[in-house]
């Protein structure tokens, strides 16, 4: 038995909750179920990019934004369909989440100003250096290790809560060995249910049939415990997808290609929609085309600017890109008609030239015409996470089906409902990360004004 304030379940953006409640003087106990999380959940394999709507990187680049601009943004992309209550604390916390990050963890955030991310009406998506996730997650973790408020209890995985005179957490070892934590609350981060075929097929059937490429102890736990207690849950047809995982080094070519002006196309050497919508809602895409895989193709200005990505060197140094010439050669590497891809670049060319106002799919910006040499890199879609889950208020509260908090018991991350909407095309770039940092945060905060509470006469 132990006695501390807060469990945190889950070892991924989980920590920001864990780290924060430490700042506040609490004391944490933070399980994880995966000996290696520090490169097999989540946010240890993203890509690292946190929104921040108003932060002083963008005031120093320049970039007028606001909480509000990004607000507007959610709700277009997700057409008006996300959590309002849980999108409006998230864009209103994001600034100063990313501040956090930087001088309360000592990440060294950076803001990259070399590129737009679909739906994202400014410039506000932060990172770290090699934009990886596995940076962020370490920055974290080293800072959990460094604090004497915070243990971490691992492989241990949560089997079991119960809400009461606060909580009790129970944890099984892999040797099947149990333990009871009380504490006072406890936060439910174990990420959605992206791992469970079963569950994917029952609420997201038409990505089930794609390469899942997420954290395998993504099983839908916190939403087992959640709903045995009571939880509401909302938006589980929700999800993260992506359409360039490349198909040989099973790693993400990184949409950044596509926004600096690479194209997609199919098996047949077709495009097929217009890339700039968004690299989630594409993955379904691409999937319903033949074969279910496609080709991304660049040149040597894309490849240059695409390096900034750790996750693209990883593909780019495997072997993965095909580089030809001209067209033609690349075509017949591809294995696609010669005539039918050119007539694919040469009208997304016609666009980068402004000789005409969008292309055949719809696209009105490429920023720079394809030039050879040049490459093509074999895509397959995928599921990275899953975006609905346990019904949540702006503090993290887990809510019940009258919009009750149940006492004790918050989620963040993919157990949450996060910002997305339903489907996939609410994902903007960082609703992965922002709900599951920024939920985590903000239920450390309310656990500790309610401390505050307790204490005053
Ligand atoms: C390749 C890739 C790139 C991405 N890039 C971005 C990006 O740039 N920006 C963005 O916003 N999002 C991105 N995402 C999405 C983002 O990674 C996730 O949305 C986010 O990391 C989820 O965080 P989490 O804390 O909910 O889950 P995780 O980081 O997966 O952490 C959950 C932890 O809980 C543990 N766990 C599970 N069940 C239990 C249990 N019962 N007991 C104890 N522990 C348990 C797991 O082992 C895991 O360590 C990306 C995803 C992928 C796959």
């Amino acid at each position: 038995m132990v006695d501390t304030d807060l469990v945190v379940v889950g070892a991924g953006g989980g920590l920001a909750g864990a780290l924060r409640a430490a700042e506040h003087g609490l004391d944490v106990v933070v399980v994880e179920a995966d000996e290696h999380f520090r490169r097999g959940n989540n946010t240890a394999m993203s890509t690292a990019m946190v929104p921040g709507a108003g932060s002083r990187w963008q005031r120093a680049a320049g970039i007028e934004d606001s909480p509000e601009r990004f607000l507007a943004d959610v709700e277009a992309k997700t057409a008006g369909t996300a959590d309002r209550r849980v999108a409006r604390a998230l864009t209103t916390v994001s600034a100063g989440l990313v501040a956090w990050l930087a001088d309360g963890v000592g990440l060294p955030i950076e803001l990259p100003v070399d590129m737009d991310y679909p739906g994202h009406s400014a410039r506000r998506v932060h990172t770290v250096p090699g934009r990886h996730g596995s940076s962020l997650l370490r920055g974290l973790a080293d800072a959990v290790t460094a604090s004497d408020r915070v243990d971490l209890l691992c492989p241990a995985r949560a089997v079991d809560v119960q809400l009461g005179d606060g909580v009790a957490v129970t944890v099984e070892d892999p040797a099947g060995g149990r333990e009871s934590i009380r504490a006072r609350a406890v936060l439910l981060a174990t990420n959605g249910f992206g791992a469970d075929a079963d569950l994917v097929a029952e609420h997201l059937p038409e990505i089930a049939g794609a390469t899942y490429h997420g954290s395998e102890y993504a099983r839908g736990d916190a939403l087992r415990l959640g709903t045995a207690l009571g939880a509401a849950t909302g938006c589980l047809d929700a999800y993260q997808g992506h359409a360039a995982l490349s198909a040989a080094a099973r790693t993400l070519v990184t949409w950044t290609t596509v926004m600096h002006g690479a194209v997609v196309v199919d098996a047949e050497g077709r495009r097929f929609a217009d890339e700039t919508a968004g690299y989630s809602e594409f993955a379904a895409w691409l999937a319903a085309r033949p074969g279910a895989r496609g080709w991304v193709v660049l040149d040597q200005r894309i490849d240059a600017l695409a390096r900034a990505f750790g996750d693209y060197r990883d593909v780019a140094d495997s072997g993965a890109l095909r580089w030809a010439p001209d067209t033609s050669d690349l075509a017949a590497r591809m294995g696609v008609p010669a005539g039918v891809l050119a007539d694919e670049l040469a009208d997304a060319a016609a666009v980068a030239r402004g000789e005409q106002g969008a292309d055949r799919v719809g696209r009105t910006a490429v920023e720079a015409p394809l030039e050879g040499p040049l490459a093509a890199v074999e895509i397959v879609p995928a599921l990275f996470h899953t975006q609905g889950g346990l019904r949540v208020d702006e503090h993290a509260r887990v809510l019940d089906a009258a919009d009750r908090p149940l006492a004790g018991l918050y989620a963040s991350g993919g157990a949450a409902v996060g910002m997305s909407g339903h489907g996939a095309a609410g994902y903007l770039a960082g609703n992965g990360l922002l709900p599951a940092l920024g939920l985590a945060h903000l239920a450390a905060d309310h656990l500790a004004a309610t401390r505050l509470l307790e204490v005053s006469p």
